[in-house]
């Protein structure tokens, strides 16, 4: 299995019965876009750019930031890269950009409201991103949004960059799907958006009440409980009443026991780390996606998330 895996490691990922799904990396340097290549990625599904603007006193210029868009650009050959602008916050705090202490930064000021908040930081992330990435590897992906007004908001600022730095394509822009508001309203986004994106990670803790980071939930904060699986599920056909497609960038799109569900609810595009690439895409080329629909209506309709794992190993059994 590993020579057929390195062999087929830069191909398509098709299900047995001929649906495409796209499988991408999640970045977080230009190191990690390069394991990605390596590892038969298809582009990046979500580059985490938190790291160009931690852990200094002084924010990163322009230059530097498009010189690393570019870097990433550069690793991963031309392949499409989906840069998420900042998603700093005071649990992420930047020595350069103080932001008040918050009791409880998750339901904070951050993602998408703390841009919104330092609009000046985020149109020059824009313009880094245009000046770094060609038009037709770029994309851009907001985070933690909960409603179109902070969609809207974020668009119309890239559009001003883009017309005072005369790009000549609009940049695709799309969205997390990773606060509830998002997925219950993804129908409403779908119009809007080019594109949807699950952050299972945080979606999980919100739906839950389940803080990602404490370990002593970490069995309890499980993305393949029903109540998350059904959000993920509106969200995918959301996306799909606009013809949007839609992936899972969070952990769980890197876990191969998930990959059935997350095929059978519909969802077109998983990015996962980069030493997952390999195995998520030949869990892909093992199924049926036909098949995998009547188990993701079982998922939506059990009512722990131990009762969905056990319909995935059944499913599996059955399969093999
Ligand atoms: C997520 O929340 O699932 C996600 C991909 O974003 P991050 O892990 O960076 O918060
Ligand atoms: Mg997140």
């Amino acid at each position: 299995r590993a020579r057929a895996e390195a062999a087929s490691a830069q191909e398509d990922c098709i299900t047995r019965d001929g649906r495409r799904i796209g499988v991408f990396a999640n970045c977080g340097s230009v190191d990690d876009a390069r394991r990605a290549a390596i590892n038969g990625a298809e582009g990046c599904g979500l580059l985490r750019t938190e790291f160009l603007f931690l852990g200094r006193t002084t924010p990163p210029t322009r230059e530097e930031q498009a010189a690393t868009y570019a870097a990433v650009g550069a690793a991963l050959a031309g392949r499409p890269i989906i840069v998420r602008t900042l998603d700093a916050g005071s649990d992420k705090p930047l020595a350069y950009l103080p932001t008040p202490v918050e009791e409880n930064p998750a339901l904070g000021a951050r993602g998408i409201r703390l841009s919104l908040s330092r609009p000046e930081v985020l149109a020059e992330q824009f313009e880094a991103i245009i000046t770094g990435l060609a038009a037709d590897q770029r994309r851009i992906m907001l985070p933690m949004v909960t409603d179109l007004a902070e969609l809207r908001a974020a668009k119309a600022i890239l559009r001003d960059v883009e017309a005072r730095v005369g790009a000549e394509n609009p940049t695709e822009l799309g969205i997390m799907i990773e606060t509830p508001s998002a997925a219950l309203l993804a129908e409403k986004m779908a119009e809007e958006a080019d594109f949807l994106s699950i952050g299972s990670n945080d979606l999980t803790q919100y739906v839950l009440a389940a803080d990602r980071q404490n370990p002593l939930l970490t069995a309890m904060a499980d993305p393949l409980h029903p109540a998350v699986l059904r959000l993920f599920a509106q969200a995918a056909k959301g996306a799909r009443a606009h013809g949007r497609w839609i992936g899972v960038c969070g952990g769980v799109a890197s876990d191969p026991a998930a990959t059935a569900i997350l095929v059978g609810l519909g969802i077109d595009e998983l990015s996962v780390s980069p030493p997952a690439v390999p195995a998520v895409k030949s869990a892909v080329r093992r199924l049926v996606a036909a098949g995998c629909e009547p188990l993701a209506a079982a998922a939506l309709d059990a009512t722990s998330a131990s009762e969905v794992r056990n319909l995935v190993e059944e499913h599996f059994h059955a399969f093999a």
